[in-house]
């Protein structure tokens, strides 16, 4: 019987990973190797993230990257794919959380989750199925959260966007028998994510709450175990929020 191990060298491409998860996890996708390529629209952020990962002996690259444009998600996808050869993973971190009431109508809000939450997972998606497809390989992992699995009051679209995540990654699972497709859950993770939310009330009740966070490192630590696992095994969910979350 033959194991497919799968290559302790791969190509991982990060989107947002200028702060937070997305940062984690290019640290400690790195660590174990591979070469990964961050993107992101804070692209001091990125080039100085990615110094720093050469300078500890990684391989990494950046690239600008906005993920609600389909030709930026292109272009971030060539470039890695021009430099590397091929491209094994992509995570699907990039996100936003701009929390509110329904009632307080903050419908730019509501379409910018949209747009990077959903939209962005699609453009990654579109960007990589066909080089995954002709390699007839590659992994895609994409971000979603405890709001994907259940809605609390001010995180109705939020957890809307994270639904569809859920969902667009089982439909890709169903249609693909030589993908790998894992969707990671957080709870509450420490990063920038709350800074995003502009409702003072809901920001400071948020900000009250993250006392638990765990670090992003966690939260690296599990997609790391996703990526390592022979080929012909494919983690599906992984869930992993505080202790203490309720
Ligand atoms: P951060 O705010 O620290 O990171 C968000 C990342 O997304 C940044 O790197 C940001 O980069 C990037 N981003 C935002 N908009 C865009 C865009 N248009 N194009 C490209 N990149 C973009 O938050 P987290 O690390 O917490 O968030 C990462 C993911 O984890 C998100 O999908 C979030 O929903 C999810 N999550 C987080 C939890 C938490 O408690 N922290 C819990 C559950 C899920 P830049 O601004 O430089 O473009």
């Amino acid at each position: 019987m033959t194991v497919k191990t799968g290559r302790t060298d791969k190509t991982v491409l990060i989107t947002g990973a200028s702060s937070g998860i997305g940062e984690a996890t290019a640290r400690r996708l790195a660590a174990s190797g591979h070469r990964v390529v961050l993107g992101a629209r804070r692209t001091d952020r990125i080039a100085a993230i990615a110094k720093e990962i050469q300078a500890g002996g990684g391989t990494a690259g950046h690239h600008e990257l906005d993920v609600t444009s389909l030709e930026s998600m292109g272009s971030f996808v060539q470039a890695a794919h021009e430099t590397y050869g091929r491209v094994d993973v992509l995570v699907n971190n990039a996100g936003v959380m701009p929390l509110s009431m329904l009632e307080a109508l903050r419908v730019d809000e509501w379409n910018r989750m949209i747009d990077v939450n959903i939209r962005g997972v699609l453009h990654g998606i579109a960007a990589v199925l066909p080089l995954m497809r002709a390699q007839r390989a590659g992994h895609i992992v994409n971000i979603a959260s405890v709001s994907g699995l259940r809605v609390d009051p001010t995180a109705a679209v939020y957890s809307a966007t994270k639904f569809a995540v859920r969902a667009i990654s089982e439909g890709l699972r169903q249609e693909s028998r030589d993908l790998r497709v894992t969707v990671v859950s957080p709870g509450m993770t420490r990063s920038e994510l709350a800074d995003g939310i502009t409702d003072t009330d809901v920001r400071a009740a948020v900000g009250g709450l993250m006392d638990i966070a765990i670090p992003a490192a966690a939260i690296g630590e599990a997609i790391n175990y996703a990526v390592s696992q022979p080929l012909d095994v494919d983690v599906n969910e992984i869930v992993i929020r505080p202790t203490a979350q309720g």
